[in-house]
């Protein structure tokens, strides 16, 4: 199933980069193994995975002991601060951040592990109350201020975008996102760049492509719905 269910995400994919007239090796697809066991993963690695995203500190650390070590791992959830330390050295990127107090701690133990830590800011572009990020107006300063410290580099913006049945609701946030790359990306800002989007889940990945997308984060496509024990 999951090898099927990564052929036909990769098929979509290809399809989605040809409308928009983009080189397919820009996009990059994660797939998002929140909740699933090891056996799972392995499956979608045999398959050619080599980025796995997830937003559990605890889960990202015990996948990464016994998974083979060519993978990278992103982490894409809200990140508490006395949790940084256990997977600075361990990740490819950090997806979610959203704040200096974060930022602080990442560099700090960035610096202790001798690591550079590549970091996104997370954007909540749509305003949803109950969702992570800063808001657009406060991502420019939030960045100018992270772009400062040691052992971290700013490589582009994320966002989640909101739970809808119809793709086409989100093209405008993920539009709104990539203006918000290109803007930021022409004030030239020491210690920053603007390469990485990462935008686009299950429900809306081909929209998010279309709008500029280089970094893609699927799981309910890949692995199956997720069921969370209670
Ligand atoms: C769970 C999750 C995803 C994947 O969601 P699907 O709808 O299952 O593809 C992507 N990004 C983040 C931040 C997530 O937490």
């Amino acid at each position: 199933m999951i090898a099927e269910n990564l052929k036909y995400v990769n098929e979509r994919i290809q399809k989605s980069c040809l409308k928009a007239g983009r080189d397919e090796k820009e996009v990059t697809l994660i797939a998002v193994s929140k909740t699933k066991p090891v056996p799972d993963l392995m499956e979608a690695y045999q398959e050619g995975c080599r980025e796995f995203g997830e937003n559990k500190v605890q889960e990202l650390v015990d996948k990464y002991e016994v998974m083979p070590k060519d993978i990278h791992w992103h982490m894409i959830g809200h990140l508490q601060t006395n949790k940084v330390k256990y997977i600075v050295d361990k990740v490819t990127m950090i997806h979610s951040v959203d704040s200096i107090k974060l930022a602080r701690e990442i560099s700090k133990e960035a610096q202790k592990k001798q690591v550079t830590v590549s970091i996104l800011i997370e954007v909540n572009v749509a305003g949803e109350e109950s969702k992570f990020g800063v808001s657009m107006e406060e991502a420019e300063p939030l960045i100018r201020k992270i772009a400062l410290l040691d052992g971290i580099k700013i490589c582009g913006l994320m966002t989640i975008a909101p739970y809808v049945e119809d793709e086409e609701k989100n093209r405008q946030y993920f539009a709104d996102l990539k203006q918000l790359s290109v803007d930021i990306a022409t004030k030239n800002i020491d210690n920053v760049n603007m390469n990485v989007l990462s935008m686009g889940m299950t429900g809306d990945y081909a929209v998010a492509i279309e709008e500029g997308a280089t970094y893609v984060r699927i799981g309910t496509g890949i692995f199956g719905e997720r069921h969370y024990a209670v």
